[in-house]
């Protein structure tokens, strides 16, 4: 086993003159709080639809999902192998009840989908209990 090295999540960095007062940016951010966005959840468990439980099309996993709810109320799913898709039988109302913490935020769905590990880099990764990889 090889250790992961630290700098994998290494910034982007950009240069900016005047950082802290850009009218664009400002507007862009003032423009991101109020409009209707795209949420989504991480659901470690298995999922059932009509005594059914959701296996992914792709890879065969039925759990460690990431559930997103676009702004018209459609859910999708997405598992580990990055296989994402449109389940028509979960609703706006399944995505609330399944949500834990609606106080996380992620710039964009693709770095959500990295930071929780629904890329591909861990498909077929199944951690037990916690993030505690050990190791
Ligand atoms: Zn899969």
């Amino acid at each position: 086993m090889h250790a992961i090295a630290n700098n994998q999540f290494a910034r982007v960095t950009v240069p900016r003159a005047s950082q802290g007062d850009d009218p664009l940016l400002r507007l862009q951010q003032e423009t991101e709080e109020d409009r209707p966005r795209i949420r989504f959840t991480t659901h470690p468990d298995p999922i059932t639809i009509t005594g059914i439980t959701v296996m992914c099309p792709a890879c065969a996993a039925r759990r460690d999902w990431m559930v997103i709810c676009d702004v018209p109320g459609r859910v999708f799913l997405r598992c580990r192998c990055a296989h994402q898709w449109h389940e028509p039988e979960l609703t706006r109302a399944d995505f609330d009840a399944m949500i834990g913490d609606p106080d996380r935020k992620y710039p964009s769905l693709e770095a959500a989908a990295r930071h929780t590990g629904h890329d591909g880099t861990l498909a077929g990764t199944y951690l037990t209990g916690d993030f505690d990889i050990g190791e």
